[in-house]
């Protein structure tokens, strides 16, 4: 018979390189391998399971709704899509939202949305709308999405791509200006760049950009699908600086670790511009969804989740920054929102990942050379503690092997 990694070797795309461990389960901030391995997940799917893994909460929410009503599309009412919505909006500031399902689509709508808002509200000429991104953005992986990257590997044969994109330099509020034109619909940022490598800009950044947002009458779009419901210490990154964006991007933790669900919420002269039939999406807002992303909003705030991100995110962070190994070229981070990175020179962030992996923790490289911990936001100051043992561990031993070779 053939192994569950030979199957997924002949039959899946190979558009990922996982680790070589096959997980049966999951539960709170642990999960299990086929030969009963325990592991802390220190990568939380992308931040996608904030709430750990099959939540009670969660499951319950999610069993009642799937033996009740799931899809039925948005041909009708339901009478918990309003609901959720309406918590969703009340919690972020703002007026109105459109369900999605994954991120990708959830960056699509909002790409939509700054378009035709430029050309029906502040008078754009036809097709002439440009949008800015930043450099080292992750958005996604639509073709659309990939027209605004500028990693190489992101775009490689997958062209032609859309016009009407442009960078501007991450952390560089004047690479913004000088970007700006009076074709500008929006600029589209994640507060703390994810897959970059966890890429905190420079304080005061994200208000700068805004004020000169407002003053160029452009929208600021920002991406919280990783960033956003606790992860950096606050329940929306841009909380950090006190800054409203006029659009929102909601993913990954949403869905509670259970289905992708996403959001774009924005203010209403921007929501307004979708009318029948301008777009849409067969599954987006489906009753399960609706009901599992209330619940995840619900348990965000009655457990207070982004309090726990701030403190055991800086508790992390300061005892990260103690360790002393000439591997470590920087630490960053922001809650439980941090990247190691591994110098190039000594070693590789894969390296790392596998043997945290033999000392039960998991987590994924991103790039070459950071080790991302991110783990569901209930894990505990012990917790904390047995991996930051772990991570001691596996720096002392890689930097002996180097010494000894
Ligand atoms: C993960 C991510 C996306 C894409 O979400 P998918 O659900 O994978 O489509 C978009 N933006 C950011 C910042 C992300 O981290």
């Amino acid at each position: 018979m053939n192994s569950p990694i030979e199957l997924e070797q002949r039959y899946c795309a190979q558009n990922y390189l996982p680790l070589p461990v096959v997980l049966t389960r999951g539960e709170g901030v642990f999960v299990w391998d086929d030969e009963g391995n325990k592991y802390l997940d220190m990568m939380s799917a992308y931040s996608a399971v904030s709430h750990g893994h099959a939540n009670p909460r969660l499951v319950k929410v999610a069993q009642e709704q799937l033996a009740r009503l799931n899809i039925v599309s948005r041909a009708y009412h339901t009478d918990n899509l309003g609901p959720f919505l309406q918590r969703a909006c009340e919690l972020t500031g703002m007026d109105m939202a459109l369900p999605m399902n994954t991120g990708a689509e959830g960056v699509e709508t909002a790409l939509k949305a700054a378009r035709k808002w430029a050309y029906e509200v502040k008078g754009v000429a036809p097709d002439a709308a440009e949008i800015i991104a930043c450099t080292g953005n992750f958005h996604g992986r639509t073709i659309a999405i990939i027209a605004m990257s500028d990693e190489e590997q992101y775009r490689r044969g997958f062209g032609p791509f859309p016009p009407g994109f442009i960078l501007a330099e991450y952390g560089n509020l004047q690479s913004l200006e000088e970007k700006i034109t009076p074709n500008t619909a929006a600029f589209l940022v994640e507060p703390v760049q994810g897959e970059a490598g966890i890429v905190v800009p420079p304080a005061g950044y994200l208000k700068a950009c805004e004020q000169l947002c407002r003053k160029h009458n452009v929208l600021l779009i920002a991406d919280e699908i990783q960033t956003g419901l606790g992860r950096t210490g606050k329940l929306l990154a841009c909380e950090h600086e006190g800054v409203k964006p006029d659009g929102l991007i909601l993913g990954k933790a949403l869905g509670g670790g259970i289905l992708p669900v996403s959001l774009f919420l924005a203010r209403r002269e921007v929501m307004r511009v979708f009318t029948p039939g301008d777009h849409g999406s067969t599954f987006g807002g489906n009753p399960l969804a609706a009901a599992v992303g209330l619940e995840a909003l619900n348990i965000l705030v009655e457990d207070d989740l982004s309090a726990c991100s701030a403190s055991m995110g800086d508790y992390m962070l300061t005892k990260l920054r103690k360790l002393d190994s000439p591997m470590i070229k920087e630490i960053r981070g922001l809650g439980l929102f941090i990247g190691v990175e591994i110098d190039p020179a000594l070693s590789t962030a894969r390296e790392v990942c596998e043997r945290l992996m033999q000392r039960g923790i998991l987590s994924k490289e991103t790039h070459d050379t950071v080790v991302r911990l991110a783990p569901p936001l209930t894990i505990s100051r012990s917790e904390i503690d047995w991996a930051l043992d772990q991570i001691d561990a596996v720096l002392a031993e890689m930097d002996r092997l180097r010494l000894a070779s």
